[in-house]
């Protein structure tokens, strides 16, 4: 960990004319500077100015756990706030002090608590707030070589629990079941944490985000199963594969498969620095609404990936940002018969310079277990 993040951070704040960057624990927090604080209602904060030295402001029973952690060795100045102090005006005032006036543009973490926005704003009154995502974005979507080989770690450790799957997944046994044992072998395999285990046997597979039940996997169900974790560093881990239990699938799910896959290889495929992020989404939505399921592919085709599972870039009509070498994300169509049972097929993809890497292997055609 260096500070050139934050100063990184600086300079877009500079050149797009945002005074005042605040950024709360969480992914952006942990991305700019390595402090992984945890959410609560004390303030913990990171101020980029414009112009002068960031700094963090952190509650006093906390600036040992600074000191420990990666955020210790880059030189900021911490500003420790007593349990009687107001922290906002603590900030507010080493803010001032830098700029030699208030900020007029404050733009806080999209994901920041609204406590502490409104609480930035009540002691910057006059100030401005906006979101920084368009700032902290810029660098977080595009990952350093080192951020790649974490999220290829990760992908290779949810492949595992993929490749494990007919022991888990079988007939007579309930979603929740299935999914306490992946939850386990996420753990197992390389995760320090669960994100989500998604069972979507029969008919519940038509609700893409549909998690457990305790419903019984029955002979001859389609079953998606989307899971993902968190590793050590933070980076995610994201991978759909469709399963058919105890009997091969019918020739009709068969055919609308073939198409999902398709249209799946053909987003990868078209993946290279220029082509756009709604041209990703375009290259698997053509082939689904060509083959007649168009309607039936209801979500976007993806999602940027890093230290959050759901991060810039979105793979999505409208977004027209070109993708340029580093940009990691999802490509996931699905079809979905609401009342039968749906299919996902989702890898993880990076843009190189002249192509794509895919960050999960395992087969992608829908994997008969014996059940
Ligand atoms: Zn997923
Ligand atoms: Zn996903």
């Amino acid at each position: 960990m260096t500070i050139d993040r934050v100063h990184a951070a600086r300079e877009i704040a500079e050149e797009t004319g945002v005074d005042l960057l605040v950024l709360t624990p969480g992914s952006d927090l942990r991305y700019l500077c390595g402090y992984d604080a945890h959410a609560m209602e004390r303030l913990t904060a990171l101020a980029v100015p414009r112009r002068g030295e960031p700094f963090l402001v952190v509650p006093r029973l906390e600036a040992p756990m600074v000191e420990v952690s990666p955020a210790g060795g880059l030189g900021l100045e911490v500003l420790a706030w007593d349990e009687t102090d107001d922290a906002f005006a603590v900030l507010a005032g080493a803010v001032t002090a830098r700029l030699g006036s208030a900020p007029a543009r404050v733009a806080v973490g999209n994901r920041t608590w609204a406590e502490h926005a409104l609480g930035v704003q009540r002691a910057l009154p006059g100030s401005a707030l906006e979101l920084a995502a368009p700032v902290v974005d810029r660098l977080r979507m595009v990952k350093s070589a080192a951020e790649i080989e974490e999220l290829a770690f990760a992908g290779a450790a949810i492949d595992r629990v993929h490749a494990r799957m007919h022991s888990m997944l079988k007939v007579g046994r309930t979603e929740a079941e299935v999914g306490a044992d992946i939850a386990r072998a996420i753990l197992e395999e390389g995760h320090v944490g669960v994100d989500f285990t998604i069972v979507g046997s029969g008919p519940n597979g038509a609700s893409p985000h549909h998690e457990l039940s305790d419903r019984v996997v029955e002979a001859g169900d389609v079953v998606v199963v989307d899971i993902g974790g968190e590793t050590a560093t933070g980076y995610r881990s994201d991978c759909t594969r469709t399963y058919v239990v105890g009997g091969p699938p019918s020739p009709a799910v068969a055919e609308w498969y073939a198409v999902l896959q398709t249209a799946q290889a053909a987003s990868s495929a078209a993946v290279r620095p220029g082509v756009t992020a709604e041209a990703i989404d375009a290259a698997a939505r053509d082939v689904i609404d060509q083959a007649g399921w168009g309607k039936h592919f209801i979500h976007r085709t993806g999602h940027g990936i890093g230290l959050d599972t759901h991060e810039a870039p979105y793979i999505v009509a409208g977004n027209d940002i070109p993708l340029v070498p580093g940009m990691a994300f999802s490509v996931e169509p699905g079809i979905y018969l609401a009342g039968e049972c749906g299919a996902r097929i989702e890898d993880i993809v990076v843009c190189t310079e002249d192509g794509v890497r895919t960050l999960n292997e395992g087969p992608r055609e829908l994997v008969e277990l014996p059940g």
